[in-house]
């Protein structure tokens, strides 16, 4: 059953590890991905494993794509075991698009199609912009943008420019404001924000569309983690947030599963952004984020 959490709406279950939902409450229909194949980076840890569980519940198969293939085949086992789908385990760098090329080839021979790509692999850590090396800036420029124009491209030429498809990014709001100490990233993401509108444009007339979803902070993550989450939300920082509290990973998993179905068939070049209103009223003070960072390094 969905969980009732806080004033209003019931919150759809979630777990805080990586590990798939005990039980889960159907808002769509299970079919609602029926047969169809999805390939997701980073799909074996975090949003992405949620988002690999949430379609394969509604039907679909899919690939899990990044580096640690040991990771990858666990998180497909569980995968699978939960939802009777299959799922696909493949090594990938997304910042080399011949490793992503072989996982499209091996995709296409092993389940036949690929209807949708979600974009979610990244890199993050907090960083004033002073001490970021020019590696570590360039590192996640690759990862989170490169890695999302290499995989879309290498799909789209493979794939979906003969037969369509959905592409789905997974963003941050991070640039918005220009969040402290995330200048890597918040930079990164806000060039894949412009890559879906770009992408958006050129491919809707082959049938392809390209939205993303912008979630704010979602509990049970890495990104979560090092980002202070746990930390902030012991100390009410989650107050000041309109919704008063983090997401969590299946809610952006029905957002994703939104943009990535036919319920949302004429939205093209859209990002949703999923953060309770939090970039509306968040904190940016410089000061209170190196707090926030230091203590955080120092118990690393
Ligand atoms: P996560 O669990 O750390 O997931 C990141 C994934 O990316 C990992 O599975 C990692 O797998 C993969 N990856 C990293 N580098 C890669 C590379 N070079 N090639 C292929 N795969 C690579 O993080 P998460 O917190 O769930 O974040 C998922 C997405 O949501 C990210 O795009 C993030 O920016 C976004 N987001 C998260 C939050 C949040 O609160 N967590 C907020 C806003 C946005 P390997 O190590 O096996 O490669």
């Amino acid at each position: 059953m969905a969980e009732p959490q806080g004033k209003g709406e019931l919150l759809p279950e979630d777990v805080c590890t990586d590990d798939c939902l005990t039980s889960y409450t159907h808002i769509y229909s299970p079919d609602l991905l029926k047969d169809q194949v999805a390939f997701i980076t980073g799909g074996g840890s975090g949003i992405g494993l949620r988002i690999a569980e949430i379609f394969m519940r509604h039907g679909c198969d899919t690939v899990i794509a990044s580096r640690n293939l040991d990771k990858l085949k666990e998180a497909a086992k569980k995968l699978s075991a939960a939802s009777g789908r299959r799922c696909l385990p493949v090594c990938v760098d997304v910042r080399q698009p011949e490793s992503i090329a072989a996982a499209v080839d091996e995709t296409l021979k092993e389940l036949g199609r690929i209807d949708i790509v979600v974009n979610n692999a990244a890199g993050n850590f907090l960083c004033p912009a002073t001490s970021l090396s020019f590696n570590a800036f360039k590192t996640v420029m690759e990862i989170d943008t490169m890695g999302t124009f290499n995989t879309s491209k290498v799909v789209y030429e493979k794939w979906f420019k003969d037969h369509g498809g959905n592409i789905v990014n997974i963003s941050a709001t991070l640039g918005y404001k220009g969040q402290a100490l995330q200048v890597h990233a918040g930079s990164a993401k806000a060039a894949n924000d412009a890559m879906t509108k770009h992408l958006a444009v050129e491919w809707g007339p082959s049938g392809v569309r390209v939205n993303a979803v912008a979630p704010g902070p979602i509990s049970g993550t890495e990104g979560f983690r090092r980002l202070g989450g746990p930390r902030g939300e012991a100390a009410g920082a989650f107050q000041s947030i309109p919704l008063q509290r983090a997401g969590n990973k299946t809610e952006m998993a029905h957002c994703t599963l939104f943009l990535a179905s036919r319920v949302s068939s004429y939205v093209t070049g859209a990002i949703l952004v999923a953060d309770g209103g939090a970039w509306l009223t968040s904190g940016n003070d410089v000061s209170m984020m190196l707090g926030i960072a230091s203590s955080k390094s120092a118990k690393l």
